[in-house]
């Protein structure tokens, strides 16, 4: 017997900023402030809304080469197409659908940047980008990268809807992604009246970003752009949509460790944030091109 889980607050959308030339986005929540982990193992959460990129030829839209240690990096494309390399030498283009979860581990340095064949043609640009905290035990592990094309992405049909399973399980399907601790992430997608329910132990984590339409969240309005901040009481989930609506849901079990970080690094404590910053101006980050 699960009961429904609180709802600790509605956000509406904070202001937006730019994250280098291409990335319009408003910053959900954040581990920033004071080591802040309300919502670990998830730190951060940047979300562009729909937004029309007039064509260029400039294609460094976007940030250049910058580092990232003990942490993953999760981009998701909903619209438009996003270009990424690495100094592991891993990269490729993501377009609408699909997502990159780059394990920055140990240290690497890459480029975000828009692909090059969006960036001439324009168009329409919709994305998130949200950052994995990983456990102590994993924060010096060998950086990775996994390319999760939309059709290796875990599919739930429901009567008036689609789950898509990024990572975790829902409904006995498991998403692609590898994660280093249980965290589920849902791309949910509900026609007018459609209904979806989820259930995660009360103790995990868990935050729901609505990017289109309105939504009722256990019994709660929200509509486009608002964040709902899931509390600990009770399990279980239940969205239903008074529109179309999509949405992303996040969930995981905390990190229980403590946070120190300093801009593109994230540790456990500040003499491995020293420790982060040293081994990147030695250089220990590897080499990328602009
Ligand atoms: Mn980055």
């Amino acid at each position: 017997m699960t009961t429904a889980r609180n709802i600790e607050q509605v956000y509406g959308p904070p202001p937006p900023h730019w994250v280098g030339d291409g990335f319009p986005v408003r910053g959900y929540f954040s581990h920033i402030p004071k080591g802040m982990r309300r919502l670990s193992p998830f730190l951060l959460m940047d979300y562009a809304r729909p937004y029309e990129f007039p064509p260029t030829e400039n294609l460094r839209r976007g940030v250049g080469p910058h580092p990232h240690r003990g942490f993953e990096t999760v981009t998701i494309a909903f619209q438009g197409s996003v270009a990424h390399h690495d100094s592991a030498g891993n990269g490729g283009v993501i377009h609408p659908g699909d997502v990159q979860w780059m394990t920055a581990g140990s240290g690497i340095l890459h480029r975000e940047y828009h692909a090059a064949e969006f960036a001439r043609k324009g168009g329409t640009f919709q994305m998130a980008q949200i950052w994995v905290n990983l456990p102590a035990r994993d924060k010096m592990t060998e950086p990775a990268y996994q390319a999760i094309t939309a059709d290796q992405m875990g599919a739930v049909d429901l009567p008036h809807g689609r789950v898509r399973v990024i990572a975790g399980e829902y409904r006995g399907v498991r998403g692609p992604a590898h994660t280093f601790s249980p965290l589920g992430m849902f791309d949910v997608d509900l026609r007018s009246g459609g209904k979806a329910e989820f259930d995660f132990p009360a103790n995990w984590n868990a935050g729901l970003l609505v990017m289109n339409g309105h939504v009722m969240v256990n019994g709660r309005p929200a509509k486009a752009d608002d964040f709902v901040l899931f509390g600990h009481e009770g399990e279980s989930v239940s969205v239903e949509a008074g529109s179309d609506a999509r949405m992303l849901l996040l969930s995981g079990k905390p990190i229980d460790e403590p946070v120190a970080s300093y801009g593109p690094f994230v540790m456990n404590t500040p003499a491995e944030i020293e420790a982060a910053i040293r081994d990147f101006q030695a250089g220990k980050f590897g080499h990328l091109d602009e």
